[in-house]
């Protein structure tokens, strides 16, 4: 049977050229990267040349780079430590309602620590208005931490523009760049971001390596304690490993970006295009066109996205939904809800992320097996025929398909 894998954004393979040398360094180059002796310096060597690389990617300078164990880590590293560097002068921090879990858990552990957040709407397409970032701005807001790439629904959120309201207002600016690096250009100076976090596992390196951009002069209390690496932001001996390929994936991301997205984008508009004309009563979730290039998240009305990704588990596609299960809980995503989207609709969501390793026989083939499934689940379901008008009307308030 075909297999399909349709859910790079939660994460990637690793790319054989980065396989290749992180095999190097787990079983060759195996000194610790803080050792005097030749094992000790070739594990230095790596480590600083992969900060290199990953600092290029960004306009970045290679020691405003610091390894984590993810984009997770850094975003708590990010945001505890601004909150504590800074609490004398003030304990305000805005972010968005769209956030990831580990921008969003970290907010609220802050506010149970004395700490204010403010969790700014976005619009039907989450899409995020500036004059509600202003308006949300005091004398005591000490952070800023809003994403570049929206992890569900793929909407690209005008980072410029908040880096430079940021500035203006001598705020620090924190971007969860996870869904964004070595996808979209990034300079964190044109940018004015003062923190950045990443991982290698969204860009083809192995998971459980990250790294948080962290401007020079830029006040950081640490979180974590024990020992002098990564200049006492970040202790513990290095994943020299993970590091190094981290920073090969990132290089090569750099060179691929321009081609590797319009390839992207046209397979993504394809599968978009697709969907909305052969299954009726669907709609697409997030922007058109300020959209990463390889994510689709679309709404099937009447289908419960945990029994779509089963049945389509069985013809060997890989997807993932925004609706209950998959997060554990039985509320739809937090993302849909801020976008105003009804429980109907939310809870039939789909989102198909693409990446290197699609083709376009991948899209043909979802194009051919989706709309079977989805019209036999409507079929299936009991519900459906009986209760749909009634639906019809309690959703049509939130119908987005333009
Ligand atoms: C995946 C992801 C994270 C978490 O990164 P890990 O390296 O898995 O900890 C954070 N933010 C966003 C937007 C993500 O997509």
């Amino acid at each position: 049977m075909r297999r399909v894998y349709m859910d790079h954004s939660a994460t990637t393979p690793v790319r054989p050229e980065v396989a290749q040398v992180v095999t190097k360094y787990f079983t060759e180059t195996f000194g610790n990267a803080s050792s005097v002796h030749a094992f000790g310096r070739e594990a230095r060597k790596g480590v600083e040349t992969a900060r290199e690389q990953i600092a290029n990617l960004i306009k970045a300078k290679p020691e405003e780079i610091f390894f984590t164990s993810g984009g997770t880590e850094a975003d708590n590293m990010a945001i505890i430590g601004t909150a504590l560097a800074n609490k004398d002068k003030g304990k305000h921090i805005i972010t968005t309602q769209i956030e990831h879990h580990a921008v969003l858990d970290t907010c609220k552990y802050l506010e149970k620590q004395g700490f204010e957040v403010t969790y700014l709407p976005v619009d039907a397409e989450a899409m995020l208005d500036m004059e509600t970032l202003k308006k949300a701005i005091r004398k005591d807001t000490i952070l800023i931490t809003i994403m570049h790439v929206n992890n569900e629904v793929g909407t690209i959120l005008p980072i410029k523009e908040i880096g430079a309201i940021a500035k203006e207002n001598n705020i620090l600016f924190h971007v969860d760049a996870v869904q964004s690096f070595g996808k979209l250009p990034i300079d964190v100076n044109q940018m004015n971001i003062d923190m950045l976090s990443a991982s290698g596992h969204k860009i083809y390196a192995p998971k459980g390596i990250g790294c948080l951009f962290l401007r020079k002069g830029t006040k950081l209390s640490p979180i974590m304690f024990g020992g002098a690496q990564e200049r006492k932001r970040r202790p513990g001996t290095e994943n020299v490993p993970g590091i190094v390929g981290f920073g090969l994936a990132a290089e090569l991301a750099g060179k691929e970006m321009e081609e590797e997205n319009k390839r992207l984008t046209k397979l993504r508009d394809k599968l978009i295009d697709g969907i909305l004309e052969k299954i009726p009563e669907s709609q697409l979730n997030g922007h058109r066109t300020q959209r990463l290039p390889g994510n689709v998240n679309v709404s099937l009305r009447y289908i419960e996205g945990e029994s779509l990704l089963l049945m389509l588990d069985l013809k060997g596609i890989a997807a993932s939904s925004g609706s209950a299960c998959t997060s554990g809980s039985l509320d739809p995503s937090h993302v849909l809800m801020a976008m105003g989207i009804c429980h109907e609709i939310a809870h039939g969501s789909l989102r198909l992320t693409l990446g290197k390793i699609n083709t376009e026989e991948d899209i043909d083939y979802v194009l051919e097996v989706l709309p079977e499934i989805v019209e036999k689940l409507r079929e299936m379901s009991p519900l459906y025929n009986s209760i749909k008008l009634e639906r019809r009307e309690e959703c049509s308030k939130c119908t987005l398909t333009k």
